[in-house]
């Protein structure tokens, strides 16, 4: 075999003393070229790289006609070429005009050479140009070849990666792929605008060191590194620690599956034998085969498989760079893309400095969402491949409006986005100028307009946006910034910080809702749930260990001396359930009392209305409260059996449905006649259209996000609320009928309501 004479070590090592040579890019390219046609006895070796305009340009050659470099060029998808960059894949042909694809690229000269071979110049999965090798001789290229230009096409990509070519392109202006502006459309699940710098959530750890001095040794750190890897798989696994992103069995089992995969292991270690690649660069090749591999199944599955096969790499190439978990230090404008993440992770970071949020995934009510519009984070998710196609450090805007994400914009987008920055400016301080006008519709019903909160910087947002107080207080927020459980102590100065910051505006707290999406990860399960968000939850788990559920209860009983304590326990399910955590407060309050404590003036005990079974027990559970809350969040979950952290289908469904509205207003209903207040505090509460529904169906009281108390308002002040029951009545007292999103749009607007 010819090509084995030098053999791919020799061929990098060659490259490795060009890569140090004091000379032009371009020079550098074409003695590239030189040397792999050298090494691999070929006749032709060619470069294209991918522009921003989807054109391959042939960057340098060896072989072909040297004046149609930076003339010559293809479409992706055109000729053999434009074949191995859309597909990512490479090809390996004797006779390259057999092939249904092949097409002469006029003056190259091309003509003359039957065996082709190329591969795609792959990084981080994404294709950068192509690497062709050509002989006249009809060939089958041997594997060895394959492999030998697959991994100078890694050192061909760091140049790439590095900027160095950019400016010999034909079209410079247009720039190299890499570099394209990109419009990336979602969905938007923050309102804000955010304008700054991409910050990965899972830094790429970037190989630059490609070759090896000592294979031997290089192999004996490989061996080290996946050694440690599969240890700390174990480990996660029997500690049941989630996966970064709060997740499931699922992801723990592919991470166990990659770590003693065989065949991973042998082909990272053949790649430092063969080609001589340092250990991190053989990870990275054999990550890189694999992604392009993977990426082209269109099962759903496999290609999730893909994100835990990356995670995993990642691993490994931090276990071998010795980088640590940390997160990274944020610019001043962080905007953070990540595939997931969990709320806790979110509440990580400096909020200071984050302006936005890209996910791969999320839902409007999975919980970083709801975090993300607590820290008023401008948020857009299920944003397809974001992760791959942003770079740290490329310019980014996030538009939490309409759900768009412009990457690195070009002049024009970032001045346009400048402009809306300054209207949006400007609406705010319209809305700051309603902050103590009266929530009251024109026809003169007041409507209670309350913020849902959930840690201390919260406080401050209760004044900005001039709320009538607290409408729901997630306690387990706390519970998931800490390391560990948080003690009676920690949780009543909370408790008491936010009561005194409420100035005498009622605060309703809600018991620890952990369990489904909201994990702890110090507090360990001994089963795996299948269905998390119908399992051990909430007031389940609240009843079944009493010692956590009564230790928070007299926390929130000592922080609430001598003032009002409003308390409501989450999913309950059936009335029973209140009654036990009721007689669980008595007994709190006769302990506290026995031991001279000072007692709340009042005690006043909620449930939350998130479990469909309660709709049919409305009038037993109204007997038995002294207010309820409807989580309508898990409520719409569970009556239209869609997963709220599930993008393909939370979307699916509107919460303006007939037969939604229609248990609202039940809800609504009951709790008057019972003269019990009902408060709405899921994520339907904060937009004007669907805040605007639910006073039509006769809620009083509604919680939302602080930065919708103003857009609320300003709906609430325009609207006649007895022409707006009248419509809605007509549509929801007939049988049937579909969304009722178009007929309200139709009223506000023939009503000049403002929405937004
Ligand atoms: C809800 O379910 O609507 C709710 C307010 O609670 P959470 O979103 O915290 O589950
Ligand atoms: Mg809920």
């Amino acid at each position: 075999m010819r090509g084995s004479l030098f053999g791919p070590r020799v061929l990098l090592r060659r490259l490795r003393e060009v890569m140090a040579e004091p000379i032009s890019a371009q020079e550098r390219l074409d003695k590239i070229v030189v040397t792999i046609a050298a090494n691999m006895v070929a006749e032709v070796c060619s470069v294209y790289v991918l522009r921003a305009d989807s054109v391959l340009e042939l960057f340098a050659t060896e072989g072909l006609n040297r004046e149609s470099v930076h003339k010559a060029a293809l479409k992706v998808g055109q000729g053999l070429v434009g074949h191995i960059a859309a597909e990512a894949q490479l090809l390996n042909l004797p006779e390259a005009q057999a092939h249904p694809d092949f097409s002469y690229i006029p003056g190259t000269g091309e003509e003359a050479y039957h065996s082709f071979l190329g591969v795609p110049i792959l990084r981080a999965g994404r294709t950068l140009g192509v690497l062709v090798v050509q002989n006249r001789a009809r060939k089958h290229y041997s594997e060895e070849e394959e492999e030998a230009l697959q991994t100078t096409a890694m050192v061909i990509a760091e140049m790439i990666a590095s900027g160095e070519l950019a400016s010999l392109s034909a079209t410079e202006e247009a720039g190299l792929d890499l570099a394209r502006p990109i419009h990336l459309e979602g969905v938007a699940l923050s309102d804000g605008v955010g304008l700054g710098y991409v910050v990965l959530h899972e830094p790429r750890v970037v190989v630059t060191d490609l070759i090896a001095e000592d294979p031997e040794k290089e192999v004996r750190r490989l061996e080290q590194a996946i050694a440690n890897l599969r240890l700390s798989v174990d480990d996660m696994i029997e500690r049941g620690e989630v996966a970064h992103h709060g997740e499931h069995r699922d992801v723990l089992e592919a991470y166990r599956m990659f770590a003693y995969d065989r065949g991973w292991a042998r082909r990272m270690e053949e790649a430092i034998v063969r080609s001589g690649l340092t250990a991190e660069a053989a990870v990275e090749r054999v990550q890189s085969d694999t992604r392009a591999r993977m990426m082209r199944q269109t099962d759903p599955y496999l290609r999730e498989r893909l994100h835990d096969f990356d995670d995993l790499t990642f691993r490994l190439l931090r276990e071998l760079m010795g980088k640590s978990d940390k997160p990274p230090e944020l610019p001043r404008d962080a905007i953070i893309v990540a595939r997931n993440m969990g709320a806790a992770e979110l509440l990580d970071y400096d909020r200071t400095k984050v302006r936005g949020l890209v996910l791969e995934e999320g839902a409007t009510t999975s919980h970083v969402s709801i975090v993300a519009r607590a820290l008023n984070i401008a948020t857009v998710g299920q944003v397809q491949n974001a992760v791959t196609l942003a770079e740290s450090g490329d310019a980014i805007i996030v538009d939490g409006e309409t759900g768009l994400v412009h990457l690195r914009p070009p002049a024009d987008v970032e001045h346009a986005y400048a402009e809306k920055v300054r209207f949006r400016a400007r609406r705010q301080e319209r809305f700051r100028r309603l902050r103590n006008k009266p929530s009251v519709t024109r026809d003169g019903i007041e409507i209670a307009l309350l913020v849902n909160a959930g840690l201390l910087f919260d406080l401050p947002h209760l004044d900005e946006s001039g709320a009538d107080g607290i409408g729901l207080f997630r306690t387990e927020l706390q519970f998931m910034i800490a390391s560990a459980f948080p003690r009676m102590n920690e949780q009543h100065q909370l408790y008491s910080k936010i009561l005194d910051g409420a100035a005498g505006r009622p605060v309703t707290f809600r018991s620890l809702d952990i369990g489904g999406d909201k994990v702890l990860p110090y507090l360990s399960r001994s089963v795996h749930e299948e269905n998390p968000a119908m399992g051990w939850r909430a007031i389940r788990l609240g009843l079944d260990r009493p010692a956590l559920l009564r230790t928070q209860i007299r926390a929130l009983l000592k922080a609430a001396a001598g003032r009002e304590l409003r308390l409501m326990f989450p999913m309950v399910t059936e009335v029973a359930e209140f009654t036990a955590a009721r007689a669980l407060v008595a007994r709190e309050t006769r302990f506290l009392a026995g031991h001279g404590y000072t007692p709340p003036v009042s005690v006043r005990l909620g449930a939350m209305v998130e479990v469909p079974a309660l709709l049919f027990d409305l009038d037993a559970l109204m007997a038995a409260v002294d207010f309820v809350s409807v989580g309508s969040n898990d409520l719409f979950q569970f009556m239209f059996a869609v997963d709220r952290g599930n993008g393909m289908v939370s979307d699916r469904f509107d919460v303006l449905a007939p037969s939604f509205l229609r248990a609202l207003r039940s809800i609504a209903r009951t709790a008057a006649a019972h003269g019990k207040v009902a408060t709405l505090c899921g994520e339907m509460a904060g937009k004007p259209l669907t805040a605007m529904a639910l006073i039509g169906v006769g809620f009083r009281s509604i919680s939302m996000t602080p930065a919708s108390v103003g857009p609320v308002k300003a709906m609430v002040r325009s609207v006649d609320l007895a022409q707006l029951e009248a419509r809605m009545s007509e549509v929801l007292d007939a049988p049937g009928g579909g969304s009722l999103r178009a007929m309200l749009e139709d009223f506000a607007a023939a009503h000049e309501v403002p929405l937004s």
